[in-house]
Formats: structure tokens, sequence, C-alpha cells
């Protein structure tokens, strides 16, 4: 041991610089021996939400588990049952005495979406119509079937949806709910811009009614605009977890931004993330890796267009837009799997595809799936530009069919990026990442690709991400599931302006730490920025 943490160090816990002092209590939960430990709960603000913005596999959904009473805290003996006597006794003068207290009578009406829809078909059966009226309570089914965009789902079987259809369904499935709590777990993977804020909308409509809401997000943008107060978590990923103080939602998210906690003094990461206020200056473009003609594809109720462009050196193309306007589609004609009807890659790249929707039924460790596909496995070159940023040595032992939805996208991904290319085309890649991890991929991309000279187009709807990473931009409009048309890759600002105005958005900077803001509808700078034609950059 390091002599600190004597109990902890089986872990290797410790990574943060200063020890919180909370380590030395009693934990509020703990699974077994050796095993994750929960040091905390947040608090509960009436009529109101609450964000919990941490990294992944530091205790945010068993908090969500404990409070909808799945989990009765153990306070660390692993071997014993929990019991709501303990709970009681041991929350005793605080908020959270009451709430186990009547959470334990059956006297609290919870609603509770969980972060994994996709289970979602394998415990409700039939049509989502008859789900989502079952569930009525609040009498509001209409409204919020047309805020989330549900209406053509309807008539629809549970079992054959996509993900971001199922992630919706979900979450009107919980909303709807005449509920006093309501735990909202992940609720964006699978969605775009759009409709995370009309997610944004029908979850603060709850509070309306001053009903209680804690949500777990990954996207800052969103969770920005969701919440009232966070609780910023830390620890150590399998290891413990920690929630910090309550701060106000912009207090909070850059505390969290600058990698420091004031009150607390404690020190969660080296720098502080860092945002550019202005555009990419105008680029002078890089040698020319392939040019594309315009590409053209037709399916029964879909039509694809995309305007001819060009791919440069070093460069980082994002393209973004609402879902089933074609992103997807395009990818897969770059990389070979779809043909297109007419158009065609020019010249004769080599291109690293990670799709959408990653399956995994490989049977075999992770180490076992690196050594079959991974180029360089072993190499110090890995090291460094792969494992490491992809953290990909605290999952080595692992079944690849057990990893996490975030485990398996950094060891998708990072096999990807392995390969030897010209083009790494990356669909959603941050699904499932949290905030740290999005920023260390969006780091070891752009390295990658100006060492080598090579390019990467990368499909993503994390506009943080996006702003983060993007050297260039392809904007897909048009009407979704019927009509796509996608620009060329234009400058940054161009297609922020165009993606935004679409969807009729603008964003402001945080004055300390430079991250972009969703403005309120109609509020000042908002109309101001749209009339101006500037939806994303002030200058
Ligand atoms: P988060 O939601 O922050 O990603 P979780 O609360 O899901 O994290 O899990 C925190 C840690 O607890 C994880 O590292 C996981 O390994 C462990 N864990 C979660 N559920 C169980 C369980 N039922 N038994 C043992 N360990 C668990
Ligand atoms: P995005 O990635 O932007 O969400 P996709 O490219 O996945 O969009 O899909 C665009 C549209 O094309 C959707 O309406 C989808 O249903 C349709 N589509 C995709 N693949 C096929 C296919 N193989 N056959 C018929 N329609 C398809
Ligand atoms: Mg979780
Ligand atoms: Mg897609």
């Amino acid at each position: 041991g390091c002599g600190i943490c004597v109990n902890r160090c089986v872990f290797n816990a410790i990574n943060i610089i200063n020890l919180p002092e909370v380590l030395d209590d009693k934990p509020i939960h703990r699974y077994g021996p050796n095993s994750f430990e929960l040091f905390g709960m947040p608090t509960i603000e009436d009529g109101s939400v609450v964000g919990l913005l941490g990294p992944n596999g530091i205790g945010k959904s068993t908090i969500l588990n404990i409070l909808s009473g799945q989990i009765i805290p153990n306070f660390g003996n692993y071997n014993e049952e929990g019991s709501w006597d303990n709970v009681i006794e041991y929350f005793k003068g605080s908020q959270l005495q009451n709430y186990f207290k009547k959470l334990s009578n059956n006297e609290i009406k919870i609603a509770y979406k969980p972060q994994m829809v996709d289970q979602l078909p394998k415990v409700v059966k039939g049509k989502v119509s008859q789900l989502l009226e079952g569930v009525d309570e609040r009498n509001k089914l209409d409204e919020v079937v047309e805020k989330l965009e549900l209406k053509n789902t309807l008539d629809r079987r549970l079992g054959n949806l996509s993900g971001g259809e199922l992630q919706r369904i979900a979450i009107a499935a919980s909303v709807l709910k005449d509920a006093n709590f309501y735990y909202i777990d992940e609720p964006t993977s699978w969605l775009d811009v759009k409709q995370r804020l009309n997610t944004v909308e029908v979850i603060r409509d709850l509070t309306k009614e001053n009903r209680n809401v804690l949500v777990i997000e990954h996207d800052l943008a969103t969770l920005d605009a969701m919440s009232d107060y966070v609780h910023v978590m830390y620890g150590e990923e399998g290891g413990y977890g920690v929630v910090s103080k309550l701060r106000g939602v912009r207090v909070g998210i850059n505390a969290y931004i600058n990698g420091f906690l004031k009150e607390e003094n404690i020190r969660i990461r080296k720098q502080p993330i860092e945002f550019e206020i202005r555009p990419p200056s105008d680029l002078i473009d890089s040698d020319t890796i392939t040019t594309y003609t315009d590409f053209h594809k037709k399916y029964d109720n879909f039509e694809l267009k995309v305007d001819a462009g060009e791919v440069n050196q070093s460069q980082v193309i994002t393209a973004f837009g609402p879902n089933g306007i074609g992103k997807t589609t395009y990818a897969k004609i770059l990389a070979g799997v779809v043909k297109p009807d007419s158009g065609e890659v020019e010249e004769e790249i080599e291109i690293a595809y990670k799709p959408q929707y990653i399956l995994s039924d490989f049977e075999g460790s992770v180490q076992d799936f690196l050594f079959m596909h991974a180029k360089g496995y072993g190499t110090n070159v890995f090291k460094t530009d792969i494992s490491k940023p992809f953290d990909l040595d605290k999952i080595l032992d692992k079944q690849v069919s057990k990893l996490s939805g975030g485990e398996l996208q950094r060891l998708a991904t990072a096999v990807t990026l392995s390969q030897d290319a010209d083009v790494y085309l990356l669909d959603e890649p941050t699904a499932f990442l949290d905030v740290e991890q999005r920023l260390k991929v969006a780091k070891a991309i752009k390295h990658l690709i100006t060492r080598d000279d090579t390019s990467a187009i990368i499909i993503d709807h994390d506009i943080i991400f996006i702003d983060y990473i993007s050297d260039k931009a392809m904007v897909f409009y048009g009407e979704s599931g019927v009509s796509g048309h996608s620009t060329a890759p234009i400058h940054l600002r161009d297609a922020m302006n165009k993606f935004l105005s679409d969807v009729d958005i603008s964003f402001r900077r945080d004055k300390e730490t430079n991250r972009p803001r969703v403005n309120k509808t109609d509020s000042y700078l908002d109309r101001q920025q749209k009339e101006q034609g500037e939806y994303y950059y002030l200058e």
C-alpha cells in the first residue's frame, strides 16, 4: 500500500491530488469486498432539477438505485442485507431521513428512466401507444408525444425501434407518470441536438408542478440547460465515488470545467478544460487526401444527396444534423458498406470505420480482442497514443460481451484509430462516454491525425465536443426519414450558423470559462444573435 489510504490501495484508486477527508467515513454503500464504495448522497431540492455530473463508474446510477429503493444501502457491511431501520437511523436529522422513511413505507411515488434503454423491449411488450397510454397519469400524452416526436412510433411494437426512438419512449414513459420524484439516468444518448433540448423541456415542465428531478447527464450543454443545481462527483472508476456539495448549475459546471472544487479544496483534474471563443481561423488548406463527387442514394422511403467535397491532411471534419437525415448512410457509403446510386471517392484511400451501433458478440477478453484486431498492440506507441487515452488497461481482463456501453465504445474507437488509414471515420463516438473520456478521445484523435497527416470524419451530436474537435464541418438538413442533404465540409462558423438556424437555437459563452451555453428562447441575447445571424460565435 501507499501508506495513506491502506484500505483503498487495493484498487490503486487514489490519483486525486489531495485526499478528501470523507474517505475516512463509512461509505453509504459498498457492493462487496474490494469493490466499489459510495460516499455521500445528493441533496433533494423541492421543485428543482438536480444534475449529477461526473465520470463513469463512480456510482451515479448506484445513487438512483438507492433513491428509488432498488438498493438498500449497507454502509459498508456488504455481508449483510441493508435494512431500512439502519438507513433511517444513519440519516437522522437530515432531509434524507424523512425521504427514506416514506420510501420504506411506500409513501413516495417514483418514476425512473434507466440508463440502458435497449433493455426496454425485453421487459415491456406490445405497442408503443399501449405502453404510453398505460402510464399517462399526468394526462399529458399528446403534449409529450408531440414534443418528443413520437407520433409515428405509436403504432409500432417495442421490438423494432432504433436506439433514439427507445430513448424518447423511455423518457416519455417516465415523465408521464404522476410521481413525486423522477430519476432520469442519461437521457440523451442517441438523441440529436433538437431532441436533447426538447427532452430538457419535458423534464423542466415537471418542476412547474413542484415535482423533484434528479438527472445524470454527460452532455454539458444539455445538463446546463436542464438543471437548477448540480452535484459534481469525483473518485476513481470502479473504486470509489464522492458526492460533492450542491452548487448552482452554472457555478457547478464551471467548477467541473476548471477541475477544482473550491469549498472542498479538491482538485479533480490537473488542468481546466479550455474553450475557444473564436471560430477556427481561415485555414490555409493542407494537402488534399482525397476529393469526392456528389453522392446520391435512394432507399424506398428516403433519399440522400451529399455535396462534393474535399478531405485534407491533419483536419477533423465533423458532421451533424438531425436524426434520420442520412449521416450514417453517408458514413456507410464512404466506408464502402453501402453502394451509392451515383458518386465516388476520387483517390484510392484507406478508411478505418467505426459504425454507430457496435455489436459485442466477441467471445473472449478485451486483451484477446486487442491481440486479434488492434494494429500495433503491445508497442510503446500503442501504449501512449491509444491505450492511455482510452484507458484500456483498466478493462483488459473483462469479457467483451460484458462491457458497459462506454467501455465498448472506447474499445471500438481505439481499435479503429489503431489501423493504418488515410481517413478515420467515426459514427457517434461519444455515445455513453463521460465528459473526461470525450475530451481524451478528442485529444487522441487530434494528436494522431496531425502526427500522421491523416484525417478524421466524425458524426456527433455533442455541441461541446464538436466545438472542441472540429476544423471543418458538414451540415445535414432536410426532412428526417424522408430526404437528407449535406453540405461539403465548410468553415465551422458557417456550419454552426446553418445548423443552429435550422433548429432555431442560439448559444452564448459563459463569461468565466467560455463554455457554450444554450440561450433561452426569446431572451435578449437569443433575439439579438438570431437577428445578426450569429448563432454560435460572438465577436
Ligand atoms: P456510474 O453510473 O457512475 O457509471 P455505477 O453506479 O453504475 O456508476 O457503478 C459504480 C461502480 O459500482 C462500477 O464500477 C461498478 O463496477 C460497480 N457496481 C455497480 N453495480 C454493481 C453490482 N450490482 N455489484 C457489484 N458492483 C457493482
Ligand atoms: P442518421 O444517421 O442521420 O440518423 P440514417 O442514415 O441512419 O440517418 O438513416 C436515414 C434514413 O434512411 C432513415 O429514414 C432510415 O430509416 C433510412 N434507411 C437507412 N438505411 C436503410 C436501408 N438499408 N433501407 C432502407 N432505408 C434505410
Ligand atoms: Mg451510470
Ligand atoms: Mg446515424
